[in-house]
């Protein structure tokens, strides 16, 4: 009997991990739909940002209230399931709290109990974090976007770590060899009265209910990741490696283009010469962005990392003054799209079969782009250094060299820049007209 319950675990614990590394195939499939970008220099640089702002949580605490809340389900949430793997072992092989022995009383104590305080602080501050997303009137989670999924995933999650945490603390004070010997349980000592009275039997069945759903649910949190927003607890570390370095508001060049340039003010350069061979064959690449595909990986990483948690929107300028664009929401509808695309990969066997969509009008409006002032603001405000801008900007690019789609005022202002070497409609001798008026 004993053996079937280790064999069941066992098998849990195969399908739990299986399905999940499956998943993280098929989000590192949708990466890599992305085109390429050069992440690979300044190594030194990109892992002191991951050490400080990924594991540090150094941007978190710019907000310092809401900051501190998180640092402390991050640390607690992560430290608490060091106590995982002491479950694992005991599933498997059918014992009960291995390290006791291992570790000795002492160690154990401390380990345990750090974890037992850890478990109360978590509960205390997702029970504030649930009211801010439900109660307290904080706009950035009351957007449009916000609505729906959105907002039931926030609370999902929130319901999971709740949840997890009582188990872990239940499990604890429901055992009575582990109260007993009265080391690690400084807040489960005060849930075991509530079971005063039961026999011993229905105390045993209860440890081993919550020690069951405790693992159970770990699993399936580990599983629900993938469709969640909390993603971020394993894609910020990566996101945070290979976000761009470059000075803000560095725009990168079109080689194309710059190529064309170039020919055109080279005095030796041959206008009518014959193009090279093969060169008639080669398809244009396309200018800017119009769907995830003419993304790079790095944005659409940036994608999947985003928590949805809108300091970035409710930094924006645009935003804030009623236009329609939310750089948060230019994330989600570049993950909704791109998650859209993999499911087209895998319905059909691995293709992606035209749908007549894309980013471009099915998700994000040209409204929403020309919103964008390019301040950087949201860029700065990331908290796991995501850059909605430069998504943005590839749109723009698209709109503008593929369509010829830019507002009208822009359209002038670039024919002046064309004709008059400068944004103004005036002739360059007659600039400095205004100098002589009376
Ligand atoms: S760069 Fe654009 S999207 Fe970002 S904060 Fe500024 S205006 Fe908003
Ligand atoms: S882009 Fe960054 S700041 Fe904006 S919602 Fe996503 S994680 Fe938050």
């Amino acid at each position: 009997m004993q053996y079937l319950t280790n064999i069941f675990f066992i098998i849990a614990l195969i399908a739990g991990i299986g399905f999940f590394v499956m998943n993280i195939k098929k989000l590192s499939r949708n990466i890599k739909l992305g085109k390429d970008v050069n992440r690979t220099d300044r190594k030194s640089e990109r892992l002191k940002n991951m050490m400080m702002i990924a594991l540090g949580q150094s941007k978190m605490v710019k907000r310092p209230f809401s900051g501190f809340l998180h640092i402390i389900v991050y640390v607690g949430f992560i430290i608490i399931n060091i106590e995982v793997l002491e479950i694992i072992i005991d599933g498997i092989f059918g014992t009960h709290r291995i390290f006791l022995g291992v570790l000795g009383d002492a160690f154990y104590g401390f380990l345990i109990g750090t974890f037992e305080i850890l478990a109360a602080l978590v509960f205390v501050a997702v029970v504030i974090f649930w009211l801010r997303r439900n109660v307290s009137n904080i706009k950035r989670f009351l957007s449009k976007e916000m609505k729906g999924w959105p907002k039931n995933d926030g609370n999902y999650i929130l319901y999971f770590e709740m949840v997890l945490m009582t188990l872990f603390l239940v499990m604890n004070a429901t055992d009575p060899t582990f109260q007993q010997a009265g080391i690690g349980n400084p807040i489960s000592q005060f849930i075991t009265p509530l079971f005063d009275g039961f026999s011993a039997d229905t105390i045993h069945a209860i440890e081993r209910t919550a020690w069951w759903i405790h693992i159970l649910g770990i699993l399936v949190f580990l599983n629900y990741l993938y469709y969640s927003k909390h993603l971020h607890i394993l894609l910020a570390f990566p996101n945070t490696y290979f976000a761009n370095l470059n000075p803000k508001g560095q725009f990168n060049n079109l080689e194309s283009v710059t190529n064309e340039v170039k020919l055109m003010m080279d005095p030796d350069a041959d206008p009518y010469a014959m193009p090279e061979e093969g060169a008639e064959e080669t398809v244009p690449e396309k200018f800017g962005a119009s769907d995830v595909t003419d993304l790079n990986w790095v944005q659409l990483l940036n994608a999947y990392t985003c928590t949805e948690c809108g300091r970035c929107t409710s930094s924006c300028p645009a935003n804030l003054t009623g236009k329609k664009l939310s750089p948060r929401k230019i994330m989600m509808d570049t993950r909704d799209r791109l998650e859209e695309v993999g499911r087209n990969i895998d319905t059909n066997n691995g293709v992606f079969v035209d749908d007549n969509k894309q980013l471009l009008n099915d998700y994000i409006s040209p409204e929403e782009l020309w919103a964008c002032t390019s301040c950087n603001a949201c860029v700065e405000e990331c908290p796991v250094n995501i850059d909605p801008l430069s998504i943005i900007m590839d749109m723009r690019r698209y709109l503008v060299m593929e369509q010829s789609a830019a507002p009208q005022e822009l359209n002038m202002m670039m024919t002046n820049v064309e004709n008059n070497g400068a944004p103004w409609q005036y002739n360059q001798q007659d600039r400095l007209n205004w100098a002589n008026e009376e």
